[in-house]
């Protein structure tokens, strides 16, 4: 059972109550998880974060599927690397979205990006 932030109130709820015991928002009903698909290529850990609470939301490594639990439109950011990290390519997400984390060779470099898709392909 995973606790999460009420995004009324702010305070700790279990993630399967129906409503924040503290307010009364309304938790069930607005869960909503985002997908996203995380490139290979990247070095060592990603993490994904929430940009304006500064909180990790998930770790996990290239080349995985990861889910957040998103209650409304959220920036989040993307770290990766070894050692000291911080949040990276801010994208604004909504609940029940799909995303990917990929990167994109320009002549010079590839840099990585994080866009929007309908379809995460099973690898
Ligand atoms: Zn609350």
């Amino acid at each position: 059972m995973a606790l999460i932030s009420c995004p009324e109130c702010g305070k700790k709820v279990s993630s399967s109550a129906k409503v924040c015991p503290d307010c009364g928002y309304p938790i069930a009903q607005c869960s909503s998880k985002v997908k996203i698909k995380i490139a290979e290529g990247l070095l060592g850990t990603v993490k994904v974060w929430d940009a304006n609470a500064k909180c990790v939301l998930a770790t996990c490594k290239c080349g995985e599927i990861v889910e957040i639990d998103i209650k409304r439109e959220t920036l989040i950011s993307f770290s990766w690397g070894l050692g000291k990290m911080q949040p990276n390519l801010n994208t604004l997400m909504k609940p029940g979205e799909k995303y990917e984390l990929c990167s994109v060779n320009t002549f010079f470099s590839s840099k990585f990006i994080v866009r929007k898709i309908d379809v995460i392909d099973s690898m």
